[in-house]
């Protein structure tokens, strides 16, 4: 299709798009009495509005019916977790009971590398991305300390070739390939935090299983994003945050996908608590734990009710939609975003440069050459809520849940203004 940058070719495409319904199931903040244009869905996403009736109800449960509520709640309490498994895998491509939702996310990468990082003296190296998320970086180096082992010398990362923004399939492999025997775990983002590149999952796991290694992977930014096999792909293990593109509330509760050649086992090493011992028996309060048959075996503690029921509401909205769906929007709007950037670039005679490389989800990362912290304030100011990294990059996540096209094309405008320096 021919893009064009002017409102009415937008205001079209938006009128074709078959999810504009749902831009009106969130909430947008308002800058200056108007809806924003919202590019950060890949740090926080927007409120549905029917979050709050999930929360409500566990608030009304609570007030009427105390403890009872864990059994007798509209969704009794003490399983409710379990509601999120079957539409959460569809979302991370596992099996239902691959998948469980409990703590945070950087909580739940230390309790999977309890089983999945067991050092040997020969095996012991982890393999990870240069510059990972430092949240992933400071997880990584204290786990290795926990193991009497030197992070310098234990912690491999892969690095992007000078010059270029983005990492090379084939530079994993290489690396994969080098370490060989004393590769333990190889743990990678998904999809990175910075430039938006999608690592080729399949293949890298695939290469590190036949080393010998573990494989994981960190999609706080592939979940609700891309598509995902994880099953498939014989993934071992995998964790995700749920605020970022999945909309459920500032620090609510993680995913965790554990393989199913885990699953019922008592063998694995694991921190355990009365949460993943098996139900039948849990309330018998006996000393021995006997794991929950599925990735519940991981869950600690009894759940975060008013953190888990946001995710349920947002899971909904996934259930309706599909990935299929959101994804085919995203491949549109992230091309008509760039196609409008490139538009613009050439009218203010500036040069943007966008480092996400093609195999991309929702964000592109665009470097301002010539530009500033100012236009970053400008846009902030004129209602488009995006991030800057320094020196000069912003992220732009058009969420296809609900952002539209005329949104793209209102940022461009907005963009212009703020490097022409005038109205
Ligand atoms: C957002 C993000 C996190 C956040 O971790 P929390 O434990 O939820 O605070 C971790 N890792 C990556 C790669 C992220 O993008």
């Amino acid at each position: 299709m021919q893009f064009q940058n002017t409102l009415a070719f937008a205001q079209s495409l938006d009128r074709e798009d078959p999810l504009a319904k749902y831009r009106d199931a969130f909430y947008f903040p308002k800058v200056n009495g108007k809806e924003v244009i919202y590019f950060t869905g890949n740090s926080l996403g927007l409120q549905p509005k029917r979050s709050a009736n999930f929360v409500d109800e566990v608030m009304k449960d609570w007030k009427e019916l105390a403890v009872e509520g864990h059994f007798y709640a509209e969704k009794p309490w003490w399983d409710y977790h379990e509601r999120l498994a079957a539409p959460l895998a569809k979302v991370v491509g596992a099996k239902t009971e691959e998948v469980s939702v409990m703590n945070t996310l950087t909580v739940n990468l230390h309790l999977l590398l309890v089983s999945f990082y067991r050092p040997t003296k020969k095996r012991y190296k982890i393999l990870c991305e240069e510059k990972a998320f430092p949240s992933d970086q400071y997880m990584f180096q204290s786990q290795v300390k926990v193991h009497g082992l030197d992070p310098s010398t234990t912690i491999v990362e892969v690095k992007k070739r000078e010059g270029e923004h983005h990492w090379r399939t084939e530079d994993v492999l290489a690396k994969i390939d080098e370490i060989g025997d004393e590769l333990a775990l190889v743990l990678i983002g998904g999809v990175n935090y910075y430039n938006g590149q999608v690592f080729d999952m399949e293949t890298i796991t695939k290469a590190g299983k036949e080393a010998g290694a573990y494989v994981g992977w960190d999609l706080a930014h592939g979940a609700g994003n891309i598509e995902l096999k994880l099953n498939a792909w014989g993934v071992d293990f995998a964790a995700w945050c749920s605020y970022k593109y999945m909309n459920s509330g500032p620090g609510n509760a993680s995913g965790i996908y554990v393989n199913e050649q885990y699953l019922d086992r008592n063998d694995i090493p694991r921190f355990e608590g009365w949460w993943g011992t098996k139900k039948e028996t849990r309330f018998l309060m006996k000393p021995e734990f006997e794991p929950m048959e599925n990735a519940d075996a991981w869950q600690i503690s009894n759940a975060s009710i008013l953190s888990v029921a946001p995710y349920l509401a947002s899971l909904e909205l996934f259930e309706e939609v599909g990935m299929t769906a959101l994804i085919e929007k995203r491949n549109r709007i992230v091309s008509y975003l760039e196609f409008v950037l490139g538009e613009i670039d050439k009218e203010v005679e500036s040069t943007f440069e966008i480092i996400t490389p093609k195999d991309r989800g929702c964000q592109l990362s665009v470097f301002l050459h010539g530009e500033g912290r100012p236009l970053f304030d400008y846009l902030m100011k004129n209602g488009v809520i995006t991030d800057w990294r320094e020196p000069n990059v912003i992220r732009l996540a058009p969420a296809p849940f609900y952002c539209s096209y005329e949104d793209m094309y209102r940022f461009g405008q907005i963009l212009k203004k703020g490097i022409l320096g005038h109205d």
